[in-house]
């Protein structure tokens, strides 16, 4: 480019030097004819004169040819510098090719992140069911098979035991009663025969006596009696005969007796083989069911290592799908990991402080600004959107030259955001463009938003609108993103303070009324935190716990306003939340801080119309105000050029966010402008400041900055 430069000089330079050549030599005409007509005074006439004022007027052409030539050469350069202008544009496009490419892959990682969490969902689950459901009817049939197999096995041994133990007694005491029965009888009968044997005996031994004393009686009466004695002797026999037959009658009944009891004893006998073969043929059922059992324990046993043998196939499977999901499990940790990198870059990319614009609703009925317009494209060739506003030609006077600003062309004010929001805009659109700094306050960032503007521009209604403001908004996401990062192992604390800057003062709005004590703000520079003492610190539990506390802190803030003149417009509200992260899986923490900010009306409060507390409050706004401007100006400086001073003492809100402004922390700006005609002035005041903040930004990814 230099010896670009050279070249223009040189051309430039050769043509100077033809030309002033020739003005020599005309010059020299011009003396020389100067002195032919001097000599010749008198001979001066007015043809002369006539060619002397051509000579002259030739002469000045030459000069503004020369002239001419000085502004060729700067329209060269002009032309250099333009070309210069064109490649930068086209580097910003690629620029900006590059940070769409980026946000695409980053929405393609989360689609492919999420449709991976689901698949390991699904494949969990499958995994519990099978496990489950094996477990279970292995288990089932174990115990129902012990438990049958033990029932039947008890259930035989006891039968078995109790008819033994019952036929053997019945065939005992059968066989004893008859045995006893027997052997009494016997005793009876040997008793009787023996009896009869004893009587025969004695009855001989009479006999004998009696016939040894009619013996002798027969010897003595021998004549005499022998008829006597003879029919003694018949009639004894006879009675002896009978006594015989007697005996063996009764020898006869012994032999019934005895046959009638052997025929008994034979019939018991038969009765009880009969019973025995019974109860035999009881026992070969009973056996048989036994082996009917003992088939089914086999056929069983049999599914059973079927069951255990598909049990194994399926925890051979498990264990595959296990090993499966572990190495999902470290691609979705990797993906994590690129995912915050790639979100960071992503965040980095579009400038660590950016500035949102919002123009608020107005019912059609009611007079706006003239022409409020937004850009339709997206972006501009500097990433950016802008906001044109023109003025009411009927109403020109009234504004006229009271900004001083450079860019009035036609009497319109062009400003340039990074995104803006129309009239027509929900907070839950706007939500979706910040939600993704929500996510870096948990992933260890420090956040702030802050809402600037005027008094009624919508700063309120943008940040603390119930349901969809930002702040209800963002807590929604803290919760549900702590909920989705449990399953990648993080769990997370979330402490909240709600504070109000009045005055210069701190307003500790869980305790309106400050019973506890003085506030201080304290910084650990080491460490990066900030702390303020005595204010109440609640641990959020829950969406609903956090959404509950939150309606306090409002409450209070609207209490204290309606008591004191709608003190709210004239003082800053800061809800801090701080989000502390533990993976104890992989050993590491992280701590982030998201500030979302409420500021005072920005409108501009002559000091010397105020008096008194309203005189007080506008000092404090205005300072407090212009020193965030400056601190976020002088951060960028300290950025662009190095060491330099932040004046965050300045004031209490600068001081309190002196480690969430600035450095690796995220700070994003709505600024809330009025479409109405009436506010024309504080809306071009409003996008004066957001550009003074849009203009310093801290990039420390673009070339610019390096
Ligand atoms: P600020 O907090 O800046 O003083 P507010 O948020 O209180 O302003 O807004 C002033 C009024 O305008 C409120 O009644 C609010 O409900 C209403 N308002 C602001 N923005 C919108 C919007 N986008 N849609 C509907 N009403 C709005
Ligand atoms: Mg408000």
């Amino acid at each position: 480019m230099e010896y670009h430069d050279d070249n223009v000089d040189q051309n430039g330079s050769n043509n100077n030097s033809i030309k002033q050549q020739e003005l020599i030599e005309i010059s020299s005409v011009l003396r020389r004819t100067s002195e032919s007509s001097l000599n010749s005074l008198e001979s001066i006439n007015e043809p002369n004169r006539k060619r002397l004022k051509v000579m002259e007027q030739t002469k000045y052409s030459m000069y503004n040819d020369f002239e001419d030539t000085a502004i060729l050469k700067k329209r060269e350069s002009l032309n250099y510098r333009r070309q210069r202008i064109s490649e930068l544009r086209s580097k910003i496009s690629t620029l900006i090719t590059k940070k769409e490419e980026h946000e695409l892959r980053n929405y393609e990682l989360e689609e492919k992140y999420s449709s991976l969490k689901k698949g390991l969902a699904l494949i969990e689950s499958q995994i519990e069911e099978i496990n489950d459901i094996g477990q279970s009817s292995m288990e089932r049939l174990r115990e129902k098979l012990v438990v049958e197999k033990k029932a039947a096995r008890a259930n035989h041994d006891q039968q078995v035991n109790s008819m033994k133990e019952k036929y053997t007694a019945e065939a005992e005491t059968i066989i004893n009663k008859y045995e006893q029965e027997y052997a009494e009888k016997l005793k009876t009968l040997v008793a009787q025969s023996n009896h009869l044997k004893g009587e025969i005996k004695s009855e001989d031994q009479e006999h004998n006596r009696n016939l040894i004393k009619l013996k002798e009686d027969y010897h003595k009466k021998l004549i005499s009696e022998s008829t006597k004695i003879d029919e003694n002797i018949r009639h004894i026999k006879d009675k002896l005969v009978n006594e015989e037959l007697e005996i063996k009658r009764k020898a006869i009944d012994y032999k019934n007796t005895e046959d009638i009891l052997k025929n008994d004893l034979t019939s018991t006998n038969t009765r009880l083989n009969g019973l025995y073969s019974q109860i035999s043929s009881k026992f070969s059922n009973k056996e048989s069911e036994i082996d009917l059992l003992r088939h089914t324990i086999i056929n069983k046993k049999n599914q059973i290592d079927e069951i255990t043998s598909n049990f194994n196939l399926k925890s051979n499977k498990i264990t595959e799908h296990k090993q499966k999901v572990e190495l999902i499990n470290k691609k979705l940790t990797n993906y994590e990991n690129k995912r915050r990198y790639l979100h960071n870059r992503l965040q980095e990319l579009k400038g660590n402080i950016r500035v949102f614009c919002r123009v608020r609703y107005v019912p059609e009925s009611i007079d706006k600004l003239s022409l409020i317009e937004i850009a339709d494209d997206d972006i501009n060739e500097n990433a950016n959107q802008e906001i044109i506003i023109s003025k009411n030609q009927d109403d020109g006077s009234k504004y006229s030259n009271s900004y001083g600003l450079s860019n009035i062309n036609n009497n319109s004010y062009t400003f340039q955001f990074d995104k803006v929001f129309n009239m027509n805009s929900t907070n839950a659109g706007i939500f979706e463009e910040i939600s993704q700094l929500i996510q870096s306050s948990l992933d260890g960032y420090n956040v702030c938003v802050f809402a600037y503007g005027q008094t009624g521009s919508g700063k309120t209604y943008t940040m603390s609108q119930p349901q969809d403001g930002m702040i209800p908004l963002s807590l929604n996401k803290i919760f549900e993103d702590i909920e989705d990062l449990k399953s990648k192992g993080w769990s997370y604390t979330v402490e909240g303070q709600f504070i109000e800057i009045y005055n210069e003062n701190i307003i500790d709005l869980l305790t309106p009324n400050g019973i506890n004590g003085k506030y201080e703000i304290k910084h650990d520079d080491i460490e990066n935190k900030t702390i303020v003492t005595n204010v109440q610190t609640i641990q959020l539990k829950s969406e609903s716990h956090a959404n509950s506390i939150l309606e306090t802190a409002t409450r209070n803030r609207s209490t204290a306003s309606t008591k004191a003149n709608d003190r709210s417009s004239r003082s800053h509200s800061i809800y801090i939340f701080k989000l502390q992260g533990i993976n104890s899986a992989k050993g590491i923490s992280c701590q982030g801080t998201l500030n979302l900010i409420d500021l005072a009306g920005s409108e501009r409060l002559v000091s010397s119309q105020a008096k008194g507390d309203r005189l007080k409050e506008t000092q404090a706004i205005n300072k407090s105000l212009s020193c965030l401007g400056d601190v976020i100006y002088a951060l960028g400086q300290k950025q662009n050029n190095g060491g330099q001073h932040i004046p965050y003492r300045n004031s209490k809100l600068t001081y309190l966010l002196k480690h969430s402004l600035g450095g690796n922390s995220k700070t994003l700006m709505f600024v809330n402008v009025s479409p109405l005609q009436k506010n024309l002035n504080e809306t071009i005041n409003s996008l004066r400041f957001a550009t003074k903040v849009n203009t310093t930004k801290l990039q420390p990814s673009r070339p610019s900055s390096r």
